[in-house]
């Protein structure tokens, strides 16, 4: 049976959507690829509030998580760690023998400016990541203050953003908070098909990138560059993913901007005030997140019954995320094309199935 998907990716996909993806193949050399991404550049950079490039990378966003730390590290990168998704960065940061220390804080709270700023002033860094979206846990962090704060205080550090789970759902001004990598997948709050990953990159990090040996292949940044400016990628594209891309990025403005932060916001205030009758927020309460929600299971239930259940009425949410929340949380997404009206059939669905209503 079909279930319309409530979890943070893999989100639900308009089956408009998914017909674009079958429009005639192009070549990849071709006038009228080089149109398709000329076309659909402006409108990432619309979302994005930039006039700086947008890359799309024919990957999953963890692709570029690793190409980012690779080619701008040339001392030492701070890596904020609030969730699983965060610690991914330390251990990318590991694998690839990149100088790198890491700050936590437990799962369910946020970064403050002021945290981040004593941990900065520890070290020699030239990188720091910070995560949007830690999808794990349901905690947004404050990324505009966080980055007015680096950029005082510490102008030179690049500022890798992990914004997977967020970008196309929520506000990012890239240009006027003067962020560097914002990395996404199009399988979140874009609602496509995996497989593409959309990062914008300022002239910072590019600078950066061209200072940095062995900087990897695939995500060379200055190398995406050369061929981003004849609208082209130095491999061959998702052609029909960047098709789907198009038509997406074309509804996506005509809903509107404001009007999609608006729904996302209006979607997580439904689930936060649901959980907080039913069930308590994993997350703290300053740290909530716009799109997914991580519901503490203060009534002991199985999560994995729940969805069971669930998936007979066609819908689907997410376990905890891992073996550290397990059973003991459950998300609920509410991102990309998803309605308030869907939100609320799906928490009726399990008001019905506990026993709730
Ligand atoms: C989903 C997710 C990722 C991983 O993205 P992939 O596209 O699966 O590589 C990374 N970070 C966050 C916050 C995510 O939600």
């Amino acid at each position: 049976m079909y279930k319309k998907l409530f979890i943070p990716g893999p989100t639900h996909v308009r089956k408009s959507i998914l017909d674009a993806q079958t429009a005639p193949m192009i070549g990849h050399r071709s006038t009228e690829y080089s149109d398709l991404q000329a076309e659909v550049t402006p409108k990432l950079q619309q979302l994005l509030y930039t006039e700086q490039p947008v890359f799309i990378f024919t990957s999953s966003g963890t692709g570029v998580m690793e190409g980012a730390i690779r080619q701008t590290v040339l001392k030492r990168a701070l890596v904020t760690v609030c969730g699983a998704f965060s610690d991914r960065w330390h251990q990318i940061a590991v694998a690839n023998g990149v100088p790198v220390d890491r700050i936590d804080v437990e799962w369910g709270q946020g970064f403050s400016p002021e945290a981040i700023d004593a941990a900065l002033s520890q070290g020699d860094y030239d990188v720091l990541t910070i995560m949007l979206n830690e999808t794990s846990t349901g905690v947004m962090n404050p990324l505009k203050e966080i980055a007015a704060m680096v950029r005082e205080k510490y102008p030179d550090v690049v500022i890798l953003v992990d914004a997977v789970s967020a970008m196309a759902g929520v506000k990012i001004e890239f240009d006027a908070w003067d962020l560097d990598v914002v990395i996404s997948s199009s399988q979140k709050c874009f609602a496509l098909p995996p497989g593409l990953a959309i990062t914008a990159v300022s002239e910072r990090a590019l600078k950066r990138a061209e200072q940095v040996p062995n900087r990897g292949y695939y995500y060379d940044f200055p190398n995406m560059l050369k061929y981003y400016k004849r609208s082209q990628t130095p491999a061959t594209p998702a052609v029909s993913l960047i098709q789907a891309l198009n038509q997406q990025m074309d509804d996506v403005l005509q809903e509107g901007l404001e009007v999609r932060w608006a729904r996302h916001i209006e979607m997580a205030e439904i689930v936060h005030v649901w959980a907080r009758k039913h069930w308590a927020l994993f997350a703290n309460e300053a740290y909530l997140s716009n799109t997914v929600t991580a519901v503490a299971n203060t009534r002991g239930i199985s999560i994995a019954d729940l969805n069971k259940e669930l998936g007979k009425r066609g819908a689907m949410i997410s376990n905890g995320y891992g073996s550290k929340l397990k059973e003991k949380t459950f998300r609920i997404a509410h991102m990309g094309d998803l309605t308030p009206k869907d939100i609320r059939w799906v928490l009726g669905l399990i008001d019905d199935i506990v026993g709730l209503a």
